[in-house]
């Protein structure tokens, strides 16, 4: 344990989850080649959810075995646990337990950045904005809202609202410049309805775990081969998807990054310049 090393990430979906992943990941191959001064050893990182369990968006098998991973990986994985209170310092959990960390991390969720003119009765939990099944906010006919600031009243699968994810982001926006179009053309509105194509998330090298739309699930090497094709699938341009795909390949072969922070001097470098001056 040490203060200055540890890392406490909040909340355990997708995002908390793969950033315990990356993070024990670049203890593991990056750091001591970067810091060789600091002893690793001494690096804990935690991962503290308010609910029984990891990745409550997505199947129980994959919330089950991403925390499988977690663990094998060396994350100190806290269920059943909230921060109660946090002073750059100390972090107080409900249940009782004591963390000490400089560093605490929020991946438990965003807020709404509410703007004026929006009447509060529009507003609900997390300050998303209540709409209609055409994106149009609560108690207005021309002002419209989506994404994840969006909370979309009457759909029966998404009572809480659709998942804070880019898929019903970008179906949204594509829905609202449809009706738009339409209501300057007197034509019929069309209701929003979110086409869940599945979920997934990468914990580690090898490691990640899928939730496809009906119903088939996996996990483990090919669920993470899967991320990295749809992720690859999604980025913008053929150069660019060329390019990543090599940069990824680069890295899963030598274990590095190509990007290095020089921040200071390590003890190897130190130990030759003392005897480099000491022969002169
Ligand atoms: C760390 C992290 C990882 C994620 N990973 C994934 C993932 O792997 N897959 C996935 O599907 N989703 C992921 N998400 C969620 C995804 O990013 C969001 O669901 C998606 O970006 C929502 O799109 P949006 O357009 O609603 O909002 P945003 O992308 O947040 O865009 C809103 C924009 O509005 C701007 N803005 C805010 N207030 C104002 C204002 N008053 N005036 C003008 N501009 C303003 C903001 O600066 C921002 O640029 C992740 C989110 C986080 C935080």
């Amino acid at each position: 344990m040490n203060s200055l090393m540890d890392f406490v990430i909040v909340g355990g979906g997708p995002t908390g989850v793969e950033l315990a992943g990356a993070l024990t990941e670049l203890k593991k191959n990056v750091f001591p080649k970067d810091y060789k001064e600091l002893d690793m050893r001494q690096m804990d990182i935690h991962l503290v959810e308010a609910s029984p369990r990891l990745l409550n968006g997505m199947s129980t098998q994959a919330g089950e075995k991403a925390y499988q991973f977690l663990v094998e990986m060396g994350v100190k994985v806290h269920l059943n646990a909230a921060v109660k209170s946090y002073d750059g310092y100390e972090i107080i959990l409900s249940s009782g337990e004591r963390l000490i960390s400089r560093t605490l991390i929020w991946a438990a969720g965003v807020k709404g950045n509410p703007i004026e003119g929006i009447g509060e009765a529009a507003l609900t939990r997390g300050n998303r904005i209540l709409v209609d099944a055409y994106n149009r906010v609560k108690g207005h006919e021309n002002i419209f809202a989506i994404g994840d600031v969006a909370l979309m009243e009457g759909d029966e699968k998404f009572p809480k609202g659709h998942p804070m994810m880019a898929p019903p982001a970008q179906q949204q926006g594509r829905l609202v410049a449809k009706n738009i179009s339409n209501l300057i053309n007197k034509k019929e509105l069309k209701p929003f309805a979110y086409f869940d194509k599945g979920s997934m998330a990468t914990i580690g090298r090898n490691k990640a775990v899928v939730d496809m739309r009906g119903g088939i699930r996996f996990q483990g090497f090919f669920a993470w081969y899967v991320w990295m094709f749809v992720h690859l699938m999604s980025i913008v341009g053929f150069r660019n998807k060329v390019f990543t795909f090599f940069s990824w390949m680069w890295n899963y072969f030598s274990y590095d990054r190509s990007n290095r922070l020089i921040i200071g001097r390590n003890e190897e470098k130190i130990n030759q310049e003392e005897l480099t001056k000491q022969s002169t």
